[in-house]
C-alpha cells in the first residue's frame, strides 16, 4: 500500500486562543478529506482550545515545539507530557526558525525526537538548506548530515512512523516555492539516506513533506511527485486556501 499523504499547517506565532478557535472552525468544513491526514500545528497556548474545537473531525493537532524533559525547573518551556495530555499527536521539531533564532542544534533536536517517541508523539522533523548552501552546491550533503545527526539512536520502526519535512530556508515565507523538480530531488535524497541508514522498507514507509511557500496553485504539482507525501504549510495554513491545498 502506498504512503498516505499528510498536510500540516504551521500556524507559527500568529493566533490568539480566540482567533485560533475561529480559524479552526472556519477550516473544519474545508479540510475534510478521506485520503489525506490533516494536522494543525499551533502555538502552545492554543493547543487546548483547538483540540476542543476540532473534536469529532478528521483534524489532528500538533505542537510547534517542545522541551526535552518531562517536568522541572525550565521556566517558559512546555513538556512532551503536557502536549500529549492536551491532545497533541504531532510535534514539529527543528523548524528552521527554531534552529536559527533559538540556536537549536542537531544534537539537541536529536534528543527532542527521542523524547517525542518516548511519549508516543509523532515528530515532524524539519530540515533544509540556506540559499548560500544551494548556490554552493552543497544542499544534498547538508540535508544528509542533518538527517543523520537528528536521527541518531532512533529505531527503524520509529522512523517508519514519523514525518520528515524538507523546507528550503530560502522558500519559507518568501513566496518563492521550490520547483517540483528541486523539491523532489531533495525528498528523494532524504529517502535514499533513510534507506542507507536503515533499510528499504523503512525508506518506503517514512512520509516526507515539502514546505516553503506552498499554496493552492503549487500544491498539486508538488504533491504528485513520487517522493513528496504532502506538505508543511505556513502562511497559507492561516487562510481558507488551506482547504484547497488539502484537497489539491
Ligand atoms: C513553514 O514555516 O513551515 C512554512 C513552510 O512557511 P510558508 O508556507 O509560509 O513558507
Amino acid at each position: 500500500m502506498g504512503r498516505r499523504k499528510i498536510v500540516a499547517g504551521n500556524w507559527k506565532m500568529n493566533m490568539t486562543p480566540t482567533e485560533a478557535v475561529a480559524l479552526a472552525k472556519t477550516l473544519i468544513p474545508l479540510v475534510k478529506s478521506d485520503d489525506v491526514d490533516v494536522v494543525f500545528c499551533v502555538p502552545a497556548i492554543d493547543i487546548v482550545p483547538v483540540v476542543e474545537a476540532v473534536k469529532g473531525t478528521n483534524i489532528k493537532v500538533g505542537a510547534e515545539n517542545m522541551y526535552i524533559e518531562e517536568k522541572g525547573a525550565f521556566t517558559g518551556e512546555i513538556s512532551p507530557l503536557m502536549i500529549k495530555d492536551a491532545g497533541c499527536e504531532f510535534v514539529i521539531i527543528g523548524h528552521s526558525e527554531r534552529r536559527e533564532y533559538f540556536q537549536e542544534s542537531d544534537a539537541f533536536l536529536n534528543q527532542k525526537v527521542k523524547k517525542a517517541f518516548e511519549h508516543g508523539i509523532t515528530p515532524i522533523l524539519c530540515c533544509g538548506e540556506t540559499l548560500e548552501q544551494r548556490e554552493a552546491g552543497v544542499t544534498l550533503d547538508w540535508i544528509r548530515l542533518q538527517i543523520k545527526s537528528d536521527l541518531q539512536g532512533i529505531t527503524a520502526e520509529q522512523v517508519s512512523s514519523m514525518v520528515i519535512a524538507y523546507e528550503p530556508i530560502w522558500a519559507i515565507g518568501t513566496g518563492k516555492t521550490a520547483t517540483s523538480e528541486q523539491a523532489e530531488e531533495v525528498c528523494k535524497a532524504i529517502r535514499e539516506t533513510i534507506c542507507e541508514i536503515y533499510d528499504a522498507d523503512t525508506a518506503e514507509k517514512v512520509r516526507i513533506q515539502y514546505g516553503g511557500s506552498v499554496n493552492a496553485k503549487t500544491a498539486a504539482e508538488l504533491f504528485a511527485m513520487p517522493n513528496i507525501d504532502g506538505g508543511l504549510v505556513g502562511g497559507a495554513s492561516l487562510k481558507e486556501e488551506f482547504g484547497s491545498i488539502v484537497n489539491y
